[in-house]
């Protein structure tokens, strides 16, 4: 830490920092690629955990995901900052000495790398299309659908594929998946087996659990908290307590 952050980290400026942070941390820290982008870009991600070299049964696998639409950049930019904070902060901090200690972290900032280099900073209508990958999908509409069955060319789809199998490896627990745009926590489904454009509710098996870990999450971000409008591209959105369910925001189905 205390270093001054002017600009966004680019591949090539990510993947330095993520070398040298996990050279510079091994009894915490270990960098792996889970497969590559469309052009060939790693698909990083930083475990972060005690003894991160060994299979640690018990210790809970949880995962954030950012970028995954390439020009929503904010979220790759803080999944590094808060990999920084992590490892800088151990041992100092007991919060989080404790989480690295008792939990399995994997931080994946980019999941759209090529789509983040072709973005343009201070483009805020994606005229130059960064938010899909490199074979014109957008990634957050290329995970299979759970009630159509309808799916993306594995061929256009390099990304989702290697994240579909990390998430099969791993066994995660719990994850987050971070976007830009609406201020909201957003928890599951995203979306019902009739599609409602909007306004249904489409409930999961731990809903109760999802709607107390988003309402957690929201409760500590001064402006999400609030619900009130915030994006300008929906000026009249609230959402009750800054949480929502994906469903009832707006259907996002898979492959369409
Ligand atoms: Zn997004």
């Amino acid at each position: 830490m205390g270093e001054t952050y002017d600009k966004y980290y680019n591949y090539v400026d990510l993947t330095e920092r993520f070398r040298s942070l996990a050279q510079r941390h091994p009894h915490i820290a270990n960098l792996s690629s889970v497969g590559r982008s469309v052009e060939g870009r790693e698909l990083w991600v930083m475990r972060i955990t005690l003894d991160p070299e060994k299979d640690s049964p018990g210790r809970p696998r949880f995962k954030y995901v950012g970028n995954m639409h390439g020009d929503e950049t904010v979220s790759r930019q803080v999944l590094v900052y808060l990999v920084e904070y992590l490892l800088s902060r151990y041992g100092e901090e007991p919060r989080v000495t404790e989480l690295v200690n008792s939990t399995d972290i994997y931080i994946m900032p980019s999941m759209n790398p090529d789509g983040f280099e072709r973005s343009k900073e201070g483009d805020c209508t994606g005229v130059t299309g960064g938010r899909d990958n490199s074979k014109f999908s957008d990634l957050n509409r290329s995970f299979p659908d759970q009630f159509d069955g309808t799916t993306v060319d594995p061929g256009h789809i390099p990304e989702v594929m290697a994240v579909i199998r990390w998430i099969q490896e791993k066994n995660f627990v719990l994850s987050g998946n971070l976007h830009g745009g609406t201020v909201v926590a957003s928890y599951p489904f995203d979306d019902s087996a009739t599609h409602h454009l909007q306004g249904f509710y489409s409930q999961s098996d731990d809903d109760s659990l999802f709607r107390h870990l988003a309402l957690v999450y929201a409760q500590k971000h001064p402006v999400m908290k609030t619900g009130q409008p915030n994006c300008p591209d929906s000026p009249e959105e609230t959402f009750s307590n800054g949480i929502t369910n994906g469903a009832h925001w707006y259907d996002v189905a898979g492959p369409l």
